[in-house]
């Protein structure tokens, strides 16, 4: 069997098309949905993430209030500005770039994010809500999992899902939102880490592997039954002397044996990357509409 590839960058097209929809009908209303960003730092990745999640916001019509601040920011400079956000009607989400430099407490400001504005879902109330099946901003990650497993037509309901990893930014809250009693969800979880006894014997017998490991090859062919759904969520630098910048970017999932086993699989890059930043959008937009008192999913 060869597998189907999930791509991901149409999935997210796709969503952005509808959300561009919803965003010029919201207008219409003279709503405008607006995402505060804060980049504290110098840091080249956190600065690319920034400027693609400010980019997207500018091509569907979400207004952004981008901040940069320099590294010596100080905590009470950066918790005033998240405050200052809080407290504006133009502001419907924040989101606060990690990780912060050295120095700056990052659960502080995490916690003084209202949680109506947190639209990265990593605020202890919508977490807690996540838990608890109510509803809630999804963290993006697992969130862009779920729609790219859904809108791919993979059955989750009933489904045996192994994930490799448990951070409480990617494993942890897929194995929560899966294990929820609602569509799209109903799978069996189990989560694996690196205390695992034998990480293969529960890939094995996986319908669905979600790797979120963060070390390319954690998953290889004979980890897998045929048909399984491969979703990766990794992406890791390897060294490659053909490529201009030296390196390419390849998940946990050793693609190329995998891909002839599985039945649906994501590459890596084009698979769960651009789902994150459109599921950022998607929260932004609830929130906006909720701000509104209109009617959200
Ligand atoms: P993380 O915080 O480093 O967590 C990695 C998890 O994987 C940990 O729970 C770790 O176990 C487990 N693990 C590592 N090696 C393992 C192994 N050999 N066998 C079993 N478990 C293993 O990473 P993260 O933030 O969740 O990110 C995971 C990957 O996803 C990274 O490559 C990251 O760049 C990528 N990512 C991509 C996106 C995207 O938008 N595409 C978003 C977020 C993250 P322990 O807990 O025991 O240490």
């Amino acid at each position: 069997m060869t597998a189907q590839i999930i791509d991901g960058k149409q999935v997210a097209a796709d969503m952005r098309v509808e959300l561009k929809e919803q965003v010029a009908k919201l207008k219409e209303k003279g709503i405008v949905p607006g995402l505060g960003v804060i980049l504290v730092g110098e840091d080249p990745a956190s600065k690319s993430y920034v400027t693609a999640k400010e980019r997207a916001c500018e091509d569907i019509g979400i207004y952004s209030d981008n901040n940069r601040l320099p590294a010596e920011t100080s905590q009470e400079e950066l918790m005033a500005l998240v405050e200052k956000m809080n407290k504006d009607p133009k502001i419907n989400g924040i989101l606060v770039q990690l990780p912060l430099p050295k120095g700056l407490n990052e659960a502080e400001v995490l916690l003084a994010i209202d949680p109506v504005k947190d639209v990265d879902g990593f605020h202890p109330v919508n977490v807690g809500k996540m838990v608890v099946g109510e509803k809630a901003f999804l963290p993006c990650t697992p969130h862009g999992v779920i729609q790219l497993l859904k809108r791919s037509g993979v059955t989750i309901e009933g489904s045996e899902v192994v994930i490799v990893g448990r951070s409480n930014i990617v494993g942890k809250p897929l194995a929560n939102m899966l294990i929820q009693k609602k569509p799209n969800a109903n799978a069996t979880v189990t989560v694996c880490h690196t205390r695992t006894k034998d990480l293969a014997y529960h890939t094995k017998r996986a319908d669905i592997v979600i790797a979120a490991a963060g070390r390319p090859n954690t998953v290889t062919a004979d980890m897998i039954k045929e048909g399984v759904v491969v979703i990766d969520v990794g992406v890791n630098r390897v060294e490659d002397a053909t490529k201009k910048r030296g390196y390419r970017l390849v998940g946990d999932v050793d693609f190329e044996a995998v891909k002839e086993k599985a039945s649906f699989i994501t590459p890596v890059p084009g698979g769960v990357g651009p789902m994150t930043i459109t599921m950022l959008l998607y929260n932004t937009v609830e929130s906006a509409k909720k701000a509104a008192g209109i009617e959200v999913e």
